[in-house]
């Protein structure tokens, strides 16, 4: 069914192939995922076996280059895949990270080595990924980070710990912002890529973080304790996984920013249907003018946010989507999901509160969005120093 309000309204980089992946991605989630729904919400974290589904069906890794095992196109593929995860409500695989961000930064910045090692694995869905920069010390302040990496002959030692790292339960293999030189600021952070398929020597996964919302998706704490990483493992040169992160930050807020619109989407289709099912006073929600108000309210800025977000994506595949744009883009459409969710939610009353209806789990899964990938504050940050 189309989005209300969006009836005929087609992206402007989508070609054919793009129609065939949602096909392909949208069977996979409603299908294969979402009957086990409640069984994973129970356990916390999505199955093994669905990633290496989603490998089998070449739905990991669409923006990597085929000789490593991926699908070979560009984000808008990525962006495909995302959409139609969120807009199916299926929310265990942590495939925004897993392949939206973790597989971009070893195609722009693994030697060919590092490549032919790590790609084919997350590809098949064999290895997850997962990029841990947050500390419990804190978050937005990055080059504030603690957790050190000495060397040590061949290899470096890490010590620290990193907590709300979404994967982190099952996480294989582990982007690791580390500080290599603790006299410098930004300039003394480095990327390592920790190989963690099993807990061993100074590596342990504490608790599974119990959240309000995303129930079956792991977000874990990581704690490293004079944890050998080889230093053939450092991603890009010793000292520049700040500016590396900074050059990969605008895919993560876009990547957020697709889920953002995908779940406005969701909200205004369920909830024009329910208004219409449901009456009160005589006569359907949607007789009342009130709630007519509220949805076309919702549609537009569902549409106007798609939009814009199309455009974030067309730039952003042509290099040319700047910091500022991609926070514009994550703080946009995470205040309007967050908006959009809660006006919809508050039109099925007393049932929106309850988790046998998927809007309050929207609501509960928006709130998120306003904070990770750096807070809606450090976006307004990023845009307000551009201006
Ligand atoms: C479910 C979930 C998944 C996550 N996944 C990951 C992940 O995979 N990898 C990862 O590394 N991290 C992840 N995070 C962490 C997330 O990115 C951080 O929580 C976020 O960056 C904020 O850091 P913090 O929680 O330490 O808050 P703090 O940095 O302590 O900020 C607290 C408050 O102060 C505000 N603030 C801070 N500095 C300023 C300032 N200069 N001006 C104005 N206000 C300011 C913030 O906006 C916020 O409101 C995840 C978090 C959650 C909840």
């Amino acid at each position: 069914m189309p989005t209300p309000g969006l009836d005929g309204y087609t992206p402007p980089w989508q070609l054919p192939e793009h129609a065939d992946l949602a096909e392909l991605a949208r069977g996979f989630f409603t299908k294969e995922v979402l009957p086990h729904a409640e069984r994973l919400e129970r356990q916390g974290h999505p199955d093994r076996a669905h990633y290496r589904r989603a490998g089998e069906l070449d739905l990991l890794g669409l923006s990597v280059p085929e000789t490593y095992g991926g699908g070979g196109g560009d984000f808008t593929h990525e962006a495909v895949l995302i959409h139609e995860q969120t807009h199916s409500g299926e929310g265990s695989l942590g495939l925004a990270v897993h392949s939206g961000i973790v597989t971009g930064y070893l195609v722009r910045y693994g030697t060919e080595e590092q490549k032919r090692r790590w790609l084919p694995g997350l590809c098949s869905g064999e290895s997850v990924g997962a990029i841990a920069m947050t500390e419990p010390g804190g978050g937005s302040d990055l080059q504030a980070i603690r957790t050190r990496a000495v060397r040590d002959g061949d290899d470096y030692l890490v010590t620290g710990s990193k907590t709300f790292i979404t994967n982190g339960g099952l996480a294989d293999l582990i982007i690791l912002a580390v500080k290599t030189d603790t006299s410098r600021g930004a300039a003394g952070i480095s990327l390592l890529v920790a190989e963690v398929g099993r807990e061993g020597t100074g590596f342990r996964r504490g608790r599974l973080l119990d959240k309000i919302g995303l129930h079956a998706n792991d977000t874990a704490e990581l704690f490293f304790d004079d944890f050998r990483i080889p230093a053939a493992n450092l991603l890009g040169d010793e000292g520049g996984g700040f500016f590396q992160m900074m050059a990969q930050l605008p895919q993560e807020r876009l990547v957020i920013g697709v889920g953002a619109v995908a779940a406005m989407q969701r909200a205004v289709e369920l909830t024009t249907t329910y208004a219409k099912e449901r009456s009160a006073f005589g006569k359907p929600l949607i007789g009342h003018q009130h709630t007519r108000m509220v949805l076309a309210d919702c549609a537009t800025r569902t549409r106007v946010s798609r939009v814009f977000l199309d455009d974030c994506i067309a730039r952003h595949v042509r290099g040319e989507l700047d910091v500022p744009a991609a926070a514009m883009a994550k703080l946009w459409l995470t205040e309007g999901q967050c908006e959009v969710v809660d006006r919809c939610l508050q039109i099925f009353g007393g049932y929106g509160y309850t988790t046998e209806y998927p809007i309050a789990r929207m609501y509960a899964d928006a709130r998120v969005q306003k904070i990770y990938g750096g807070t809606n504050e450090i976006m307004k940050e990023l845009i307000a120093r551009a201006l």
